[in-house]
């Protein structure tokens, strides 16, 4: 058994690609690393936002798709995503948070770490962590954002999913993947590595719908592989367990292979490299659109039909 490495990025569902934008570069503070296309569906854009190096584990991305309604929230589907922030900022983001008008719960506990859960832009709903066992992980500071670096989001931290049976998807994680469980509390319980970052929080929801995809809602989960042995030793793994599995596909900056967990929620497989600054400037990630080479001779006509996008100025280090 050869377990994942974590989380390597989680991918969701937003409205407007610039309120996205606004959103989480200029208001989260993370850095725009790559604009690019769903290169399933190349009239859309696919952003990702991370560290300043695009680290995996660090890595946020979007599939703007406005025209969506919203989602259906129920079992099978990954109903929070959580992105650590260093230890007692906690309370300053919430200042910040409520100065740009996001819908904040109160700061809570969940395992033993601080949590406080929001609401982006989009209805998706978000939690910051100050986590009691902060894990060594590889993180850049941006300095062209507007938060100072001794505050920035560290990165991805976890994700909250509903099955219907939790069972079937337990001994998924564990058999396919190399998870651990880690603690039961208020329902949950959660999954995850005892030396990287990345928790599953599973809650038993039998009465549930179904749930279905939308406008606010994660599309999928990300699991960093090292190399393309790996991968494939993974790849293994998950069809053994008796997921069915894609081909490895390309996706320029990571290789990727695609399943659904037994309760329903995709999953995908990713490699940490080559990484973002395959092709692109390391100091200019993100400013233009990136294409995959095969999309190139298309350029024109894709670039015509998505909305003109522009990165939100930082106040050098506003509200510090
Ligand atoms: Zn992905």
């Amino acid at each position: 058994m050869q377990p994942v490495h974590g989380l390597h990025h989680i991918t969701a569902i937003a409205g407007p690609a610039q309120e996205n934008l606004d959103f989480y570069a200029g208001v989260l503070g993370m850095r725009l690393v790559k604009r690019s296309i769903n290169q399933d569906d190349p009239g859309t854009y696919h952003l990702f936002y991370a560290d300043a190096e695009g680290h995996p584990g660090t890595d946020l991305t979007f599939f703007p798709w406005a025209q969506m309604a919203p989602p259906r929230m129920g079992h099978g589907l990954a109903v929070e995503v959580a992105l650590e922030v260093p230890r007692d900022s906690l309370s300053w983001w919430a200042g910040r948070l409520q100065k740009y008008g996001a819908t904040l719960d109160r700061v809570t506990s969940r395992f033993g770490d601080s949590v406080l859960p929001l609401v982006d832009v989009h209805g998706m709903r978000l939690a910051l962590v100050e986590s009691v066992r902060p894990l060594s992980r590889r993180f850049e500071p941006w300095s062209g954002g507007p938060i100072p670096a001794e505050r920035q989001i560290r990165g991805l931290y976890g994700a909250q999913i509903w099955e219907r049976d939790a069972a079937p998807t337990e001994t998924f994680l564990t058999s396919a993947l190399g998870f651990q469980r880690l603690a039961t509390e208020d329902g949950w319980t959660r999954w995850g590595f005892a030396d990287a970052p990345g928790v599953v929080d599973i809650r038993e929801t039998p009465d549930a719908r179904r749930g279905a995809w939308g406008v606010g809602c994660v599309h999928h989960l990300a699991w960093s592989v090292a190399d393309d042995p790996h991968q494939l030793a993974v790849r293994a793994q998950v069809e053994a367990s008796g997921g069915r599995a894609t081909p490895v596909i390309d996706r320029f900056w990571f290789k990727s292979v695609y399943f659904k967990e037994p309760g329903g929620v995709l999953f995908e497989i990713a490699t940490e490299g080559p990484g973002f600054a395959v092709d692109e400037d390391p100091q200019h990630l993100g400013e233009t659109l990136v294409l995959p080479p095969w999309y190139e001779p298309a350029r024109a006509e894709i670039e015509r039909v998505l909305p003109r996008l522009t990165v939100p100025v930082a106040a050098a280090h506003e509200n510090r």
